[in-house]
């Protein structure tokens, strides 16, 4: 990505970039900002059987009563992206426009996350797909109870058997310490690889955008966790990824 571009993307989410004169030329800008290497669109999709799998899991999602939580939601928000993305992001669960539209992310904290993804060359719309912990909505955005996560985990399983990610970012704490099975604090996940599933898929932790809107100082540290995440993913190609911290 182009290194003026990528400040763009950066001035949009808030982090201001303070570059030296004598790195603010090209040589250096690949330094600054080396571009993570998108995975190619995926215009024919997926082969039959994989395709008809993907339909069925999204409609058992959209019908799905296994808790509570299907009385008061609109309808079920399945997940957004190529079904073979390499990055999966996770969020924690539909917001009211996400429960209004359907899709995961498409309210104001979602305009930040594509921006965040932007910033490392992401779209939801060629190279990462989107999902949540939860499918249905929480009355008033409350936090999930862990009788709705133990119901809907094993769909999110699945979407991952599917999609098999390289590489998943999970975003906020609820996603995090779900996936993880952890309740260590989100400040102390992050910067690490975590590993998830059989596949021992690597696992990024950043903020969730709905907090970084309410903490803008955090946006920083959320750039550091995409680049941190940004290298991992290009260190996969040359099987290079351990489970140490970010140096
Ligand atoms: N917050 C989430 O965690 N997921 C969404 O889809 C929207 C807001």
């Amino acid at each position: 990505m182009h290194p003026q571009r990528r400040m763009q993307y950066l001035e949009a989410i808030g982090i201001d970039l303070w570059v030296t004169r004598r790195d603010s030329g090209a040589g250096a800008a690949a330094q600054l900002a080396p571009g993570a290497p998108a995975a190619a669109p995926d215009p024919s999709g997926p082969p039959g059987e994989t395709a008809a799998r993907w339909e069925a899991l999204r409609s058992e999602v959209l019908q799905c009563t296994r808790c509570p939580l299907h009385i008061t939601r609109t309808q079920g928000v399945f997940g957004v992206g190529p079904s073979r993305a390499d990055w999966l992001v996770i969020g924690e669960a539909p917001g009211a426009e996400e429960d209004r539209r359907g899709e995961p992310f498409v309210g104001v904290a979602g305009q930040l996350l594509d921006a965040m993804l932007r910033a490392i060359g992401l779209d939801r719309r060629t190279n990462v797909y989107i999902a949540n912990v939860l499918k249905s909505r929480p009355p008033g955005n409350r936090d999930p109870r862990p009788e709705e996560v133990a119901a809907c985990l094993p769909y999110l399983v699945r979407q991952i058997a599917l999609l098999q990610p390289k590489i998943m970012l999970a975003v906020g704490r609820i996603a995090a310490q779900n996936l993880l099975a952890t309740t260590v604090p989100l400040g102390r996940l992050r910067g690490q690889v975590h590993r998830f599933g059989e596949l021992n898929t690597p696992l990024v932790v950043t903020y969730h955008p709905a907090y970084l809107l309410r903490t803008p100082a955090d946006k920083r540290k959320a750039w550091e966790d995409l680049k941190f995440a940004r290298s991992v993913y290009q260190q996969l190609g040359q099987g290079a990824v351990t489970d140490g911290n970010r140096s």
